[in-house]
């Protein structure tokens, strides 16, 4: 079997975002593979805790992976102040000569770093164009979870547990190894559960992670990097809740058109002709929509970082964005030169955690992960941007750790789907396999 068949049959999608399916972005051919080991995420260390804790898988996979794209070399990138992490990585590679060969490139220590466009630019000084994929380029860019998740389905192993960081306003904060689809309540209650009455998760990093819906089960995915526990009256589930109206309201009121959320935007930094503070005045004016908000990655550093104002030009950016798609708008965007001072307007990851007001979450790395157990998972079928994959199981079905569950059809667009624990399957419905564990 080849190797990108041996990648979707072992299930391997993006750690992150919509699960961009691994097989599909390794079947173009690319000269640098790179390894996103910056973390954006504040608070997050599930992917510190890896590189520090399985070097050797790493560089190994990053290789495998280069090879596979037929890339001259694979660059681990990571932030200069991994220091830990860093010497794990250099110590593996001085014991294995590997081809392609494998080098690290330290990072600024600034949000957001780990956007797939910025890590590139800072390593090889490319520019991705407007709109445009790494692969635009010449580069393939993957996760540390997907690229040990890869090296695992390569010998056989496919995807059944998912590192994730558990962080706030919990007893035992640190980062849990668990099984895919163990229910996020038991992930908390195995983390001594939330330590105040009123609070909210936060499925993801805090500054793009969604806010759960309240009293809706959530459960641990190939794509959940963190679970936050904040206060129900956090700024940054504030920010969330405010609902459209209000904050056009704000706008209206508020935004004195300064153009910082431009001037700090990350992908503006890059050259992409991007500008929220435009974003603003339609939507303030209830005017038409401004196309360049199709080029926001939505980040959160103008409205979580940039706006002295507190208003919510993501929010906006996400709105405009959304309407222009469901109009079939495909404007084409010219690069340009970046702005004068560009590195100077980056945002330091420390102040955007204190302007956050998360600092108090912030913890080291933990020297160990938590094995997290759960007697009963709900496996969606649809993990991975693409079709969702097709139950092979039924009601009674035995199933161990590791089996096929749901499967792709050869070609379409997904990953398949593996039971995460040993035990029976007592139903499938509603898009979900649920397997109670023996
Ligand atoms: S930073 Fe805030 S106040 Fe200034 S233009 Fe942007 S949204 Fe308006
Ligand atoms: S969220 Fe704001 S800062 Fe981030 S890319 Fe979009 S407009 Fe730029």
């Amino acid at each position: 079997m080849n190797e990108l068949d041996l990648l979707r049959q072992g299930g391997v999608v993006g750690g992150g975002g919509a699960g961009f399916p691994l097989w599909k972005k390794l079947a173009a051919p690319a000269d640098t593979l790179l390894i996103n080991g910056a973390e954006c995420e504040p608070l997050l260390k599930s992917d510190q805790y890896l590189m520090r804790n399985y070097p050797g898988q790493l560089i190994e996979a990053a290789s495998r992976l280069a090879a596979i794209v037929s890339a001259k070399e694979a660059v681990i990138c990571l932030k200069d102040h991994y220091g830990p992490q860093i010497a794990a990585l250099n110590g593996a590679l001085k014991e294995k000569a590997l081809t392609p060969p494998v080098r690290l490139h330290l990072l600024p220590t600034v949000y957001p770093i780990g956007d797939e466009q910025a890590l590139l630019h800072s390593a090889t000084g490319r520019t991705v164009p407007p709109g445009g994929l790494p692969g635009k380029v010449g580069c393939t860019v993957v996760s540390v979870s997907t690229a040990l998740n890869a090296l695992r389905a390569l010998n056989g192993k496919p995807v059944t547990r998912r590192f994730v960081t558990v962080a706030g306003e919990v007893k035992r904060p640190g980062v849990y190894c668990a099984p895919i689809g163990m229910p996020v309540s038991l992930l908390l209650e195995q983390a001594g559960g939330p330590i105040i009455p009123r609070y909210r998760l936060v499925l993801g990093g805090p500054m793009m992670g969604p806010l759960a819906a309240e009293g809706a089960e959530n459960v641990v995915t190939k794509t959940l990097g963190g679970v936050l526990v904040l206060p129900a009256e956090h700024t940054l589930v504030r920010h969330a809740e405010l609902t459209m109206d209000q904050a056009r309201v704000r706008a209206r009121s508020t935004c004195i058109q300064c153009r910082t959320c431009t001037d700090l935007c990350p992908r503006h930094l890059l050259g992409h002709p991007i500008y929220p503070h435009l974003t603003m005045r339609a939507f303030a004016a209830g005017d038409k929509l401004e196309p360049s908000a199709m080029l926001c990655m939505e980040c959160g550093v103008c409205e979580l970082y940039a706006c002295p104002m507190g208003l919510n030009p993501r929010r906006v950016q996400q709105m405009h964005k959304a309407a222009l798609r469901a109009q079939g708008e495909k404007p084409v965007f010219e690069l340009k030169e970046p702005p004068a001072l560009a590195e100077i307007h980056q945002a330091p990851s420390g102040r955007v955690l204190a302007r956050i007001d998360a600092k108090r979450y912030d913890m080291p790395v933990p020297e160990e992960a938590i094995e997290a157990t759960s007697p009963i998972v709900c496996i969606p079928v649809k993990q991975h941007i693409g079709a969702p994959a097709e139950p092979c199981v039924q009601a009674g079905s035995t199933v161990q750790r590791g089996d096929v569950i749901a499967r792709m059809a050869d070609g379409a667009l997904g990953a398949d789907i593996h039971a995460s624990v040993c035990g029976t399957v007592e139903r499938v419905e509603d898009g979900m396999i649920v397997i109670r564990a023996k």
